[in-house]
């Protein structure tokens, strides 16, 4: 612990990926394991690892990398923080993402900017930059994100490393700053597929403050990593391979086709004809859901309070005009306007039936196919400042993660390629709750 402290010191300079460091606590921790001794059955005992700023860490400050949270620090731990420290893990800081995740390339902090290890030059993705980022740059060996619509695996890919949504519901969200509440799962992001089933198998299971997680019995999912993936039907969406790839991406994922094929999958083209709907359905309803979510950010419960206010509709007004930041703001507008009485018949309703079309497109292809292959992102990192001010192309770029999210399904993220020396990951999705197939596939040609 205390070498990972000193390294992040020097690394963390030009990186940027935590927002807060718990040196004192994380020492005391690790002193703590040190007198009781490292389990040797426990993997995870006294592993030093970083945790995404909107999962609550009792004592330490947990921000969202938002203004409005900006002295927050919460009196009790999320479960998942809670389940990592009875197993000894330490978490030696908390990772910078987009606001409230709101975001893919952590551009929307608050706070700062972090740089994808690969080259300085470049986003490390988002929301969950900092966390991929301080994995990517040996920082720590793992951290937790948190994925609404592909903030864990579209960081994965930017960084080269290993990013995993869990089914939703496999994973509790009590203490996870809701964002899409239909739609925020947390995972892992490591460097590799070994280490990220140990890592999910610490924070899976049913929780009784989360009634959305699943009661269903949790594998071990390691269990499956050395199965190979002979006799494994495996598909990509052709919709997924359409205009606006780069070559590079989509050259790596018929790369991993081939692999897979050589390893004794069988690998065909499927359709999800709803592709297309998808990013319009996705931020209706996640606008929806956030501008309901950050309702309870109102200068009073939580963090920021404006000060020289006339009464109380003006504490509001300005608490939240000088706490949130312009993405935030965004959300929120276009959430409260699709649930508005006279439009949410238009909107909200219609991004709903959508989804229940998308979901059927993925039950349609997991009736012959176990596995679905793609790409994660369009495109490799591109340049910081390059795209943020962009929303439109922001949102666009989201196309290959969301329908997951939508769905409710198991996404990977895992190295597969370079382009002009970035790392490009390709995406395995799973049928709901079979995160054992997808850790299988991607441990194979790993
Ligand atoms: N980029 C997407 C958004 O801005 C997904 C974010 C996320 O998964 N948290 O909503």
């Amino acid at each position: 612990t205390k070498q990972t402290l000193e390294n992040i010191k020097n690394v963390d300079g030009d990186i940027n990926a935590f927002l807060t460091l718990d040196e004192d606590g994380a020492l005391k921790q690790a002193k703590e394991i040190d007198d009781k001794g490292i389990d040797s059955d426990n993997l995870l005992s006294g592993l030093p690892i970083a945790v995404k700023d909107n999962i609550v860490t009792k004592g330490l400050k947990t921000t969202a990398a938002s203004k409005i949270l900006e002295n927050f620090t919460p009196i009790y731990d999320a479960t998942v923080s809670e389940k990592i420290k009875k197993l000894g893990t330490i978490t030696v800081g908390k990772t910078n993402m987009d606001e409230f995740a709101m975001g893919g390339s952590t551009e929307n902090s608050a706070f700062k900017i972090t740089h994808n290890p690969w080259d300085t030059t470049k986003v490390p993705g988002g929301s969950s930059g900092g966390s991929a980022a301080a994995v990517a740059a040996g920082e720590v060996l793992a951290a937790l994100g948190a994925d609404t619509g592909g903030s864990i695996r579209q960081p994965a890919s930017f960084t080269g490393v290993v990013g995993m949504k869990p089914t939703y519901g496999r994973v509790s969200r009590w203490g996870l700053i809701a964002f899409g509440s239909s739609l925020d799962q947390i995972g892992p992001i490591t460097r590799n597929v070994a280490d990220n089933a140990t890592l999910l198998n610490a924070i899976a299971g049913h929780d009784d403050h989360d009634l959305t997680s699943s009661t269903k019995e949790v594998p071990d999912f390691t269990s499956s990593l050395n199965k190979g993936v002979k006799g494994l039907r495996i598909g990509i969406p052709s919709e997924f391979m359409a205009q606006g790839l780069d070559d590079d991406v989509k050259q790596t994922v018929l790369n991993t086709a081939e692999t897979f094929k050589k390893l004794g999958a069988t690998v065909d083209e499927v359709s999800l004809p709803h592709t297309k709907y998808g990013v319009a359905a996705y931020y209706i309803i996640s606008s929806s859901e956030a501008s309901s979510n950050l309702q309870r950010f109102d200068g009073i419960r939580y963090g920021r309070r404006a000060k020289d206010v006339k009464n109380l509709e003006d504490l509001y007004v300005k608490s939240r005009s000088e706490g949130f930041g312009d993405e935030v703001k965004r959300r929120i507008m276009l959430g409260t306007f699709s649930l508005s009485a006279g439009f949410y018949d238009a909107y909200f309703k219609k991004a709903a039936q959508v989804r229940t079309l998308m979901i059927n497109d993925f039950n349609n292809v997991f009736k012959d196919f176990d596995l679905i292959l793609a790409p994660t992102a369009p495109t490799p990192a591109y340049g910081i400042g390059e795209d943020v001010s962009d929303p439109m192309t922001m949102y666009m770029n989201d196309v290959l993660t969301l329908p997951v999210n939508l769905a409710g399904l198991p996404g990977m993220s895992v190295p597969a390629g370079f382009s002009k020396g970035l790392p490009v990951g390709v995406q395995l999705i799973g049928r709901p709750f079979d995160e054992l197939t997808v850790y299988q596939a991607g441990n194979a040609f790993e």
